[in-house]
């Protein structure tokens, strides 16, 4: 087999130790990998580059397509952007799967059953990063939510728990208030998990999923989220296992692919020689599988589990009553190789097939919806006028065509009837809503007219039904 290219970070921190151990066992284990290694993070940000990598780097990822990653200190303050962020975004790393796995009794852990993979989606929902301010007083962050996105990392879920011989796929949105985002997660995954009968299917609420989760993890075995409550309750879960230095991720795209451990670069235990490589282990071991390497990573996997099993601990899973030697970083994967081809007496030993890669989905573009102008809402700053008086002023401005159908602050609705009680900012959004189809050049029409009454116009949004259907959440009350 002919090596494949990789490429590699030191990373900052405790990351240079950790990468080398890592390297080291994969090495002695057989892989079969070219690596290349590039400078990212701290020293990168601190030479000016406010991404922290350069264009040298972007170019090797770009040639091999497949990055390990050490963890990276990034400077406080200042414009520094997150470096994971902007790899995930630049490579299209839609997938971000995380297993999250207690090996009691060896390592504590109140959940000793524990073993859940979170499948979080990375690139969209909050995190698009579209954030304005658009009054005194109010800020506004976009969440955007894509039918492509939400079925290629529901399907990926799905084929994820086929191929590992998982039984179930839960689902955590908040539907039940973001009906049109939340709600669309949770509608694709209905749609395709009707292509997956063999595999259970729940969706919670992910407010009372995220208690259970925390309070009962076996309940669980893969759960999808979109991607801020894939971001929190990932760390959660980790965390829950008993393992929060132990757990590595992989970053799926189409092309490109990353893999790394979940913490950061635990600056404190830097060059002493202390730290555990096992998380970034993890992360290699998720690489091999990814790039056909399935029989090494198995040894690997086995070797370390044996290596855990015996007691041969770093300091962070160290306990008197289940340990038996406390190690440093290099001396630990040197008991990783010492144990390469043993198996795990007590803990489950894993088995990687070949089949267990996953190529993702490329979703299909549905035909466009007969799309049709209703309306515009239009969002005012006003700090002198109340919602009657507001109201009353702006129905002037309203068409026979579009009129002022209700006024809302922060989505309550004020006017008409509305109860003095309301506390309101000085953000209105006012609905002029049409029965019928109009045009856009009535909506523009109706803008200018509000704009030269003096009326401080700071966004728009239209609405549109689509095939018959509202594109717009209904304001109730
Ligand atoms: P951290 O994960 O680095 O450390 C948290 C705690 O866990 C510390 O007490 C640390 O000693 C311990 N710890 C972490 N990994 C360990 C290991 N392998 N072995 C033993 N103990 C370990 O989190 P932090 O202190 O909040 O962040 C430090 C820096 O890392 C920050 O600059 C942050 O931005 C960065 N960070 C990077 C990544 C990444 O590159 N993926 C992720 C998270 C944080």
């Amino acid at each position: 087999m002919s090596p494949t290219p990789i490429t590699v970070a030191y990373g900052d921190g405790i990351g240079p130790e950790i990468m080398t151990a890592t390297l080291h066992i994969l090495q002695a284990a057989g892989a079969q990998l070219a690596p290349e290694v590039i400078e990212i993070g701290e020293q990168v940000y601190l030479r000016g580059n406010s991404a922290g990598i350069e264009p040298a780097a972007w170019e090797s990822l770009r040639r091999t397509r497949v990055f390990l990653k050490a963890p990276i200190t990034t400077p406080q303050g200042g414009g520094y952007k997150s470096l994971n962020v902007t790899t995930r975004k630049a490579l299209g790393l839609f997938a971000n799967i995380r297993p999250c796995v207690a090996y009691a009794p060896f390592v504590e852990t109140r959940h000793p059953n524990m073993d859940v993979v979170i499948i979080r989606e990375n690139e969209e929902d909050l995190y698009a990063g579209i954030e304005h301010r658009q009054t005194d007083e109010v800020y506004q962050c976009l969440k955007l939510i894509t039918r492509p996105g939400c079925e290629k990392i529901i399907r990926y879920a799905f084929d994820f728990a086929r191929q590992h011989s998982r039984k179930k796929v839960s689902c955590f949105v908040k539907d039940n208030i973001m009906k049109f985002t939340d709600g669309l997660f949770h509608k694709v995954f209905n749609e395709v998990g009707v292509d997956y009968p063999d595999i259970e299917q729940e969706t919670w609420i992910v407010d009372i999923g995220a208690a259970k989760l925390a309070d009962t993890p076996e309940a669980f075995d893969v759960i999808v989220l979109p991607n801020l409550y894939g971001d929190i309750l990932s760390d959660v879960a980790a965390q829950i296992a008993g393992s929060v230095g132990m757990a590595g991720s992989a970053n799926i795209g189409d092309q490109c692919a990353m893999f790394e451990a979940i913490h950061g670069s635990a600056p404190r235990r830097a060059g002493q020689d202390i730290a555990n490589p096992s998380g970034l282990l993890h992360g290699a071991i998720q690489m091999l599988t990814h790039i056909g390497q399935h029989e090494v990573a198995e040894r690997i996997h086995n070797a370390w589990l044996r290596t855990l099993e015996e007691g041969i601990h770093t300091y962070d899973i160290y306990s008197a009553a289940h340990s038996r030697e406390k190690v440093g970083t290099q001396a630990f994967a040197k008991a990783v190789i010492a144990r390469l081809g043993k198996r795990p007496e007590m803990l489950e030993p894993v088995r990687y097939a070949s089949s267990n890669t996953i190529k993702p989905w490329q979703p299909k573009r549905a035909d466009p919806a007969v799309k049709v102008l209703v309306g515009v809402d239009i969002f005012l700053q006003s700090r002198e006028n109340g919602p009657d008086m507001l109201g009353a002023r702006l129905r002037e401005y309203g068409s026979a065509q579009l009129p002022l159908q209700v006024i809302t602050n922060r989505g309550v609705k004020v006017w008409p009837n509305g109860f003095p009680e309301t506390f309101c900012v000085d953000h209105w959004r006012c609905r002029f809503k049409s029965e019928q189809a109009v045009e856009f050049s009535d909506v523009l029409a109706l803008q200018e007219r509000l704009h030269h009454a003096g009326f401080d116009v700071v966004k728009t949004e239209n609405l549109y039904t689509f095939d018959g259907e509202p594109g717009y959440a209904a304001v109730h009350g």
